[in-house]
């Protein structure tokens, strides 16, 4: 799980983000308005923690300008508010935030509102993946319901983290992947997965699919980018 923390006071910032590390986030904190408007185009987040009053631009337009573009469109927003600014939450909501968080709150406060939206986005991916359609692509045929896998007529048993990634390439042929956009998408709920542990997962599903793994048919490595799975 990867947050961003958007908060110009160093003391919050800092306290925020040693706490949610501890708790096994991977954080990335800025003070500045405009510097999180760069990084929100260009990194995807599980999670955006906005302060409302900030320098550079405001909370409020800086929520609006995430839900309005980019890669982070559907990202859950948590607003942390100072109670002067009460009146603002509402304002929040109608700009698109998620929940809010009132100054000052505690360490418990903060980790019970991240774990609710956390757990909200796995939920999400799950449902989504238990509502898919089964796929058939050059002989392999995936079923999510069942988290069955058909290749070449055989059953082959696979782990759901397999089935997942399987199942993501499969479902777009021919459209590159990043280990990034992987991360992202499939293990939304698990800070220790990284680029490599794709790669390995990547290994193992070709030893259960491909007739030749040191050959493969179906997932493609794209050099420098990412995998596929072959389209033609
Ligand atoms: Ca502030």
């Amino acid at each position: 799980m990867a947050l961003l923390i958007v908060e110009d006071e160093p003391n919050i910032r800092e306290l925020v983000r040693s706490h949610l590390e501890s708790e096994g986030y991977e954080c990335v904190s800025v003070a500045d308005g405009r510097d999180a408007l760069d990084l929100v185009n260009r990194q995807p987040f599980d999670v955006i923690l906005l302060d409302l009053m900030l320098p550079g631009t405001d909370g409020l337009s800086l929520c609006r300008a995430i839900r309005n573009e980019g890669r982070n469109r559907e990202a859950p927003i948590l607003m942390l508010t100072a109670r002067r600014e009460e009146g603002d939450k509402l304002a929040g909501f109608d700009h698109g935030a998620d929940d809010y968080l009132t100054k000052p709150f505690s360490m418990k406060e903060l980790s019970a509102r991240v774990g609710a939206l956390t757990r909200r986005i796995r939920r999400t991916t799950l449902d989504r993946l238990a509502a898919a359609r089964p796929i058939a692509m050059k002989g392999v045929r995936l079923d999510p319901a069942r988290r069955s896998v058909r290749v070449r007529g055989v059953d082959v048993p696979m782990t759901p983290h397999e089935f997942r990634l399987l199942y993501r390439l499969a479902f777009n042929p021919g459209e590159v992947f990043t280990r990034e956009r992987l991360l992202a998408e499939i293990w939304q709920g698990e800070a220790f997965v990284t680029g490599r542990s794709i790669d390995t997962l990547v290994r193992r599903i070709r030893l259960k699919i491909e007739p030749d793994p040191a050959a493969p048919r179906y997932i493609l490595t794209v050099w420098g980018d990412g995998y596929k799975f072959a389209d033609d």
